[in-house]
């Protein structure tokens, strides 16, 4: 019988797969409506219009005198008849030849068009001299009503992450509760005889099972729900099984292990026979036997099982994928030129995602490779602030060399000298 993968298409580059898996998804249907204090990470389902201006009244910028911008000329003697603090009112007019003693975030009193900064005059009991070089300008100091957004306007677009400073803006706006996109679940699983979980106990030729761990972390950064289908053995029917529980519970499923081409990597045929292989292996190093396909209607990856290409697809391919998902545009990863501090060699065929720790040397950033790069070593990855992307045909960089980064999660945390 000729094998499932004879008839698979040739293995696709790391862009063409990303961009068929991303063109292959579209988002979840579904809206829910949460307590903006509780939206961090969600996506917003609409546009969402502000229902105040920002500012929603023209406020002093600093601490200082609210005057009339013509009355502030260099050495000019004002008059100084009322004081509003931040949540006070004065309900005087200024006239000219007045000013009026106002504190960072108080409204501008009626009259008033400028604030001439405390550190710039003098106040001898109510009378006020401006120790000014020039003369004051209009508006000098203060956030007039509405000038950076007008009630009515758009204060967030429909398909916007929120992250800490939009969670600020929904409140300056006072909305309470917005409307945000469902979170696609995602059904996780992992295969392999040898793995045990966390809390069993190891027989010989047994391992810990890692790579739920890394998911279910890595999936935490995302609003998807992760849903936890434990460990499956390399058994053609038991995969099945737990394959159509994970399909009837979740909007997509990622699975770890038996993608390759061993004898107990049953994933690529069951997918063949239950669904869709859209595609295969990709020309990347560690992550090669990459599978994407679907179980009836439902996505799914299929991930190496070695640690480091299984992390490594996920941010790779899965991620994007989800992001299409989820509604969001899908973000390439910022790929940043740093030079390499040492030769690092590679065979021209595959792109390789090489771990590396980022250096500084005399004011500049430098990528050391790890020693290690076995596909197999979570280890590395703990130290790795990064991975350098060496393209396809590259046949390796010599010290000196520029090279791209990607940041791994987290890797901006540490940056000493010593981390290696
Ligand atoms: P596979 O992709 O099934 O051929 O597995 C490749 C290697 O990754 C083997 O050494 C497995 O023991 C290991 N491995 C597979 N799945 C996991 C997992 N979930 N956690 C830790 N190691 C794994
Ligand atoms: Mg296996």
């Amino acid at each position: 019988m000729p094998s499932v993968c004879d008839s698979l298409p040739s293995v696709l580059s790391l862009a063409e797969a990303r961009d068929r898996l991303v063109a292959a998804l579209s988002p979840v249907r579904g809206v829910e409506s949460v307590l903006s204090g509780c939206a961090l990470g969600r996506v917003t389902a609409d546009d969402i219009p502000t229902g105040v201006d920002f500012p929603p009244f023209s406020n002093a910028a600093m601490d200082g005198y609210a005057v009339r911008s013509v009355d502030g000329v260099p050495g000019a003697t004002l008059q100084v008849v009322d004081r509003i603090m931040a949540g006070a009112t004065s309900d005087r007019t200024l006239e000219p030849g007045q000013a009026i003693r106002i504190f960072t975030g108080a409204p501008l009193p009626d009259g008033a068009d400028a604030v001439v900064i405390q550190e710039r005059v003098v106040q001898e009991g109510e009378t006020l001299r401006l120790g000014l070089s020039a003369p004051l300008l209009a508006g000098e100091n203060v956030r007039f009503r509405g000038e950076e957004l007008r009630a009515g306007e758009r204060l967030l677009a429909s398909g916007r992450i929120l992250r800490p400073q939009e969670l600020g803006l929904l409140a300056q706006a006072g909305l309470e509760t917005i409307s945000v996109r469902r979170r696609p679940r995602v059904a996780v699983l992992s295969t392999g005889d040898e793995l045990v979980a966390s809390g069993g106990s190891l027989g010989p030729s047994k391992i810990y099972e890692s790579n739920r761990a890394v998911l279910f972390g890595l999936l935490a950064e995302l609003p998807v729900e992760a849903l936890d289908f434990g460990i499956v053995a390399d058994d053609r029917n038991l995969l099945g099984d737990a394959l159509e529980r994970a399909q009837a519970a979740a909007d997509v499923i990622i699975t770890s292990g038996g993608a390759s081409v061993g004898a107990a990597d049953f994933m690529v045929e069951l997918l063949a026979e239950r669904g869709t292989v859209e595609f295969w292996r990709v020309a990347i190093k560690p992550g090669k036997p990459f599978l994407f396909g679907r179980l009836g209607e439902t996505p799914l990856f299929g991930l190496p099982g070695n640690p480091v290409s299984m992390m490594v697809t996920f941010m790779a391919l899965v991620k994007p994928g989800l992001e299409a998902l989820i509604g969001l545009r899908p973000a390439t990863p910022i790929r940043w030129p740093v030079r390499a501090l040492s030769v690092i060699q590679k065979t021209p065929g595959r792109l390789e995602f090489i771990r590396g720790v980022l250096k500084r040397r005399g004011g500049e950033l430098f990528v050391l490779p790890l020693a290690e790069q076995g596909s197999h070593r979570l280890s590395s990855m703990s130290l790795a602030h990064c991975l350098i992307v060496l393209p396809r045909e590259s046949s390796g960089v010599a010290a000196g060399d520029w090279v791209s980064v990607e940041m791994l999660p987290g890797g901006e945390r540490d940056m000493s000298e010593g981390a290696a």
